[in-house]
């Protein structure tokens, strides 16, 4: 974790004694310490990359209850426990390069302050197509049916739901040759698009897509750039969705489990070949989902 100087630490059990005494929530003797790990080395959560794009994990101390943390006015992702407690925060492709903050609020009605942290540079790829020009340029009622889909997935982007996710740690949602695409800066005829902001994977039309974590189904669509579509909400804001999809075999509202079978992989949506397209959301930003799955 890179705001983390890398001081030697007194052994975990001792630390976190003294710091409950500094809290005064001094534990007894035969009390069962609890088992999470210090956020440095806790396996159960996305690893930290403070780049455009990555996730960064900032270690917010001690305190009684959950802090309240915002990304403007977004929440975020807060885990851990009263001798620690860690946010976990998307940093969206466009975030500039230095300095960045969230704003932390220790309990209802206190004074929000800034936690701050450095965003590193990273160098995407840039892609430079020259495609028909209908595909840049839409015809007026593709424009009007993308608009209308536009702000139905800020919607349902837009949730945060309790229980919040203890693992967020995820298996590849189908097997097969993931591409390095995440972030790649795409420009089609001269014209500068949104960045890739997922995983494709290559399969086969019909394999199945199960679910990387457990979570609940909460949108199914066809869409105009994305096809068969499937947004899941993992809780807490961290979100995956499952584009281009030949089928859909799951209903909003769904509980999954992980590895449970959800949809099935295709070429629907603007694509020119079956893959999936896997996107993970944090605090409304697209991250690269590659830092959820085993290195
Ligand atoms: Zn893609």
């Amino acid at each position: 974790m890179p705001d983390r100087p890398s001081l030697p630490l007194p052994p975990p059990g001792a630390r976190r004694r003294s710091l409950l005494q500094a809290l005064g929530l001094a534990l007894l003797p035969t009390q069962a310490l609890p088992a999470h790990a210090h956020p440095a080395s806790n396996d159960a959560w996305p690893r930290a990359l403070h780049v455009p794009g990555g996730v960064a994990l900032l270690d917010l101390g001690p305190a009684p209850e959950r802090p309240v943390v915002r990304a403007g006015d977004v929440p975020v992702l807060v885990l851990g426990d009263a001798l620690a407690w860690t946010a976990i925060v998307g940093i969206p492709l466009s975030a500039r390069v230095g300095q960045a903050h969230v704003t932390l609020q220790a309990t209802a009605g206190a004074p929000a302050r800034r936690i701050t942290y450095r965003v590193a540079a990273k160098q995407y790829r840039e892609q430079r197509l020259s495609v028909a020009p209908r595909t840049v340029d839409l015809a007026p009622e593709d424009l009007a049916r993308h608009e209308r889909e536009r702000a139905h997935q800020q919607q349902v982007m837009a949730t945060f739901s309790t229980p919040l996710p203890e693992r967020l740690t995820m298996i590849q949602p189908v097997p097969g040759r993931r591409s390095s695409s995440f972030g790649l800066r795409r420009v089609f005829n001269g014209q500068a698009r949104n960045p890739h902001s997922g995983m494709d994977i290559a399969a086969a039309t019909g394999t199945p897509i199960v679910a990387p974590l457990a979570g609940r189904v909460i949108d199914v669509g066809d869409y105009f750039f994305n096809g068969g579509t499937v947004w899941l909400d993992h809780g807490g804001g961290l979100l995956s969705m499952y584009c281009h999809l030949s089928g859909v075999d799951c209903r909003p509202g769904d509980s999954l489990q992980t590895g449970d079978a959800f949809c099935r992989v295709g070429a629907t949506g603007r694509v020119t070949g079956p893959h999936l397209h896997w996107g993970v959301m944090l605090n409304r930003t697209m991250v690269d989902p590659a830092l959820f799955l085993p290195a």
